[in-house]
């Protein structure tokens, strides 16, 4: 006999953190808020409040605006990723080569379900997760039990890390 089992699609939690500080930075956020939700095999689940952040790279540039957003996707990491590429590209994401130089979107593929990968063009968690409060503070926002894989609670995190530089916005 032959049985026909439906593949159940695994949907992963992951956490995307989002970044601006050119051509109007919030309604840049709201824009990559909107075509991350629209994207197939994506479902919204939260997002934060925004925060505004100093610069972390050359000081010469404005400030930012941050958020976390968080998903469940059925999407491979990969894809994922390159799907968070293409809308940066849409909203004009250029790159010029200054490392953490000014931009009108940056998304970062923080946290993806309990999995640790490194490969030359994805490394998950994010490795600046630890150190950046534009980050913490919006995350724990979202979930405050989470622990992020090979780096240990989000509440141990968020105590090691000042939030000098970070303010939420109304
Ligand atoms: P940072 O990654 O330190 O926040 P950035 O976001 O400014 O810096 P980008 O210019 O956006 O860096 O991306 C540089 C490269 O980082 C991309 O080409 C991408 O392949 C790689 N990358 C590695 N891991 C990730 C990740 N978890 N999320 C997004 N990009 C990643
Ligand atoms: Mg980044
Ligand atoms: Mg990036």
């Amino acid at each position: 006999m032959i049985s026909i089992k439906h593949a159940e699609t695994e949907l992963v939690l992951a956490f995307i953190g989002l970044g601006s500080n050119l051509e109007n930075p919030e309604a840049q956020i709201q824009s990559a808020h909107r075509a991350i939700a629209d994207l197939d095999g994506v479902e919204e689940l939260a997002f934060s409040g925004l925060y505004q952040s100093v610069p972390m790279g050359p000081k010469d540039q404005p400030d930012y605006i941050n958020a976390v957003m968080a998903v469940k996707t059925s999407l491979p990491p990969q894809v994922f990723l390159r799907c968070l590429q293409s809308i940066e590209h849409q909203q004009g994401r250029v790159r010029d080569g200054q490392r953490w130089g000014a931009r009108t979107l940056d998304l970062d593929l923080l946290i993806y379900g309990d999995q640790q990968i490194q490969t030359p063009d994805l490394t998950v968690p994010h490795p600046g997760i630890a150190e950046r409060a534009f980050v913490l503070y919006p995350l724990h926002e979202l979930t405050s039990q989470i622990q992020v894989p090979g780096m240990g609670k989000i509440t141990d995190l968020l105590e090691k890390c000042p939030a000098s530089g970070l303010k939420r916005l109304n």
